[in-house]
């Protein structure tokens, strides 16, 4: 009990952190509204990589010339979670990869990522898999309280339970740092992670193995809030290959297949 309270201390203590980060003109739906187009609004956006989409266009579906992968959409590798669109379907098939909880159908594929990034001279660990529903149900209410109690704030903040991607168990949060990695628990950050040795091997390499990099921040109007760590995930190596080569999100790989199973708000904002 003792512990698990610290642990929920800890967190108040980090999201009460992460959130003096979020920029100021996020403070209410109206107000974003109306400083959608203001310099500072705009530098405030480009000096936070976790930033809500602000766009106020709908984005478009590339075109594409080149065939279509021959995969399922419906199928369990193309589940679609983000801040407009929940999990639903599917479950994860809980497996466990180093002590983390990972779905069962890519702990292979995750493994051998990382056994190759370690013969290849790199440090790496799995910061955060698998995330169960308490635990983002409790992240959520923290962040909901930091937030003032202020849904759009907390949704630009955090993905909560329904549509945080590490409920699927498809998602790896991945880390150079043991630091992070111990303490995966606790939501800390690894910020640098982006200017490693490591991130640019995974950005080369991880189609690879299946994965992709989820959160491009210039594909956030896609997908609106951004889980802030290295995140990549698993679509399949054919898949992984296609999306890499013609520089698209999951939504934008799946609008080609079908443009009405990705919802997105009119306005490309949080409601
Ligand atoms: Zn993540």
């Amino acid at each position: 009990m003792k512990n698990r309270f610290l642990a929920g201390f800890l967190a108040l203590v980090l999201m009460a952190l992460c959130v003096l980060m979020i920029p100021a003109p996020a403070a209410s739906a109206q107000e974003s509204e109306e400083t959608v187009a203001e310099p500072e609004q705009e530098a405030a956006e480009e000096a936070t990589p976790s930033a809500p989409p602000v766009s106020a266009e709908r984005p478009t579906v590339p075109e594409i010339t080149d065939p279509l992968p021959d995969v399922d959409i419906h199928s369990w590798e193309f589940a679609l979670c983000n801040s407009y669109n929940s999990r639903g379907w599917i479950t994860c098939q809980r497996g466990n990869l180093e002590g983390i909880g990972i779905d069962e159908r890519i702990r292979e594929a995750a493994a051998t990522l990382m056994a190759d990034a370690r013969a290849a001279g790199y440090t790496i660990y799995m910061a955060r898999a698998y995330l169960n529903t308490e635990w983002l149900e409790n992240m959520y209410l923290t962040t909901l309280w930091v937030c003032n109690y202020d849904p759009v704030l907390t949704a630009r903040s955090f993905q909560g339970p329904g549509v945080s991607e590490h409920q699927t168990g498809l998602a790896i949060d991945f880390t150079d740092s043991i630091a992070y990695a111990a303490n995966y628990e606790f939501q800390f950050e690894d910020p640098e992670i982006f200017d490693s040795e490591l991130f640019a091997w995974l950005m080369e390499h991880c189609a690879d193995y299946g994965f992709v990099f989820r959160y491009p921040e210039e594909k956030a109007p896609w997908y609106g809030t951004a889980c802030h760590h290295a995140h990549f995930r698993y679509v399949g190596v054919e898949a992984a290959k296609f999306m890499v080569e013609h520089d698209l999100c999951l939504e934008e790989f799946l609008s080609l297949y079908d443009p009405d199973l990705v919802y997105i708000p009119d306005n490309g904002r949080l409601a």
